[in-house]
């Protein structure tokens, strides 16, 4: 019998359940779909079989995970790719917190599930509904791999000059307070392409990736190892972001609490939710802030003009510290779609050997691409991310069998 080369990834989130199934003899997708609303009345699942085109909807209430993945199940089934098909070799799932302890994909047993378990108190949205999503595949077929796939795990090579904050390490160790970073699946596949770009061993360069998507971060990768990044203990620290503010004096935090009379919950809320771009002119598209720059508004101008600030601050402080960049690539949807964007950040960089060639920069397409002068020192890219390819790819070299 030959080998079964197929991986589902499934990245659950609350109330949602995204998926993909991919054929890893040539990295080609057969199915991708996505459940939303699960918990509630109008609970969805659109599903694509890519061989054939079809896209199908079901619509309904799915009152937890377990009846979504089974709607998922089914719709699998139905164009032969169901879940009990000899062909799958593993389900490979995002988790989104691994802490210290995971630095590297692992096939899913009971102490790895007790160990994703005792990092809720750091990730209590994401955790908790990633290890659903485990439980609930692991129940519809128990026999197969099951593999967890960590955003932290990429950012474990930072040293601790990077990692740790400046407190006491009695108290912060003791509330496992550290800089884990997040989106480590998307640096780690984007810097690894990047090199691939250049023509070069990923261990010959040094790349700033940024990052920007409705979450957005940036990370110092020297020769494929990440050295820093900008998210912190949670992905609120660093750049602006679609809604979360990033980077802000701790103070603050008292601030609301004691002068504006907030409570924690709302800070946090604030923070994470209404904060950001929406915080400074009530969108966190990118498309409509610029659409609104290009109609004269101020206030539009001005969330871009901060968002702008931040990233140029970040491109910065990561040449300071990897002190030879070779490629700042941009990834997710801000980094991919807005040559505005991109333009303005690398903007006055031209002392640092950054430069953008705007006719390329124009260019639109799903392919990786230098945007940057043929004669400029330091490449400027574009890399379109792939996090479902990289999980599936850790997932299947670590479960796959000639
Ligand atoms: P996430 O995975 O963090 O939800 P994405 O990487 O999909 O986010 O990025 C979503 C964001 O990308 C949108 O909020 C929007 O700001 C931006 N975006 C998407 N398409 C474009 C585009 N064509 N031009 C500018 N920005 C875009």
């Amino acid at each position: 019998m030959t080998s079964p080369t197929r991986v589902l990834v499934l990245n659950s989130g609350s109330s949602s359940v995204k998926y993909q199934l991919l054929d890893m003899r040539d990295s080609s997708r057969l199915a991708v779909g996505l459940v939303e609303r699960i918990g509630e009345r109008t609970s969805r699942l659109k599903h694509t079989c890519l061989s054939s085109g079809e896209t199908r909807e079901q619509n309904g209430p799915m009152h937890d995970h377990e009846a979504a993945l089974k709607a998922v199940a089914e719709e699998l089934a139905k164009d032969g790719l169901g879940l009990d098909s000899p062909e799958l070799a593993a389900i490979g799932h995002r988790v989104v917190h691994g802490g210290e302890f995971f630095t590297e994909p692992t096939v899913i047993d009971d102490t790895v599930l007790l160990e994703i378990e005792r990092l809720i108190p750091v990730a209590p949205l994401h955790n908790p509904a990633n290890l659903t999503g485990i439980r609930t595949a692991q129940a519809l077929r128990p026999d197969l791999p099951q593999v967890a796939v960590f955003d932290t795990a990429f950012h474990t090579t930072m040293p601790e000059s990077a990692a740790r904050y400046a407190l006491d390490p009695r108290i912060a160790d003791r509330h496992r307070i550290r800089r884990y970073g997040f989106h480590g699946t998307s640096h780690a596949y984007v810097s690894r392409e990047t090199a691939r770009l250049l023509g070069k061993d990923p261990a010959e360069v040094n790349v700033i990736v940024l990052h920007l998507g409705n979450g957005a971060s940036a990370s110092a990768v020297r020769g494929g190892a990440c050295v820093d990044t900008s998210m912190g203990l949670t992905p609120l620290e660093g750049l602006v972001m679609g809604t979360r503010s990033g980077d802000l004096d701790p103070a603050v935090i008292f601030h609301l609490a004691r002068v504006g009379g907030m409570s924690m919950d709302e800070i946090d809320t604030l923070l994470n939710k209404r904060s950001g771009l929406f915080g400074l002119c009530g969108d966190n598209d990118m498309r409509e802030i610029r659409r609104r720059v290009d109609e004269g508004d101020e206030q539009a101008k001005l969330a871009f003009d901060i968002y702008i600030h931040r990233l140029k601050k970040y491109i910065g402080s990561y040449y300071a510290v990897l002190g030879r960049v070779d490629a700042v690539a941009f990834t997710a949807g801000v980094g991919e779609n807005s040559a505005p964007v991109r333009e303005a950040a690398v903007s006055g960089l031209e002392g640092l050997g950054l430069g953008i060639d705007p006719e390329l920069n124009a260019v639109r397409g799903d392919d990786a691409r230098l945007i940057s002068p043929a004669s400029a020192r330091v490449a400027v890219a574009v890399v379109p991310t792939d996090e479902e390819l990289e999980i599936a790819t850790q997932t299947y070299a670590l479960v796959g069998r000639e």
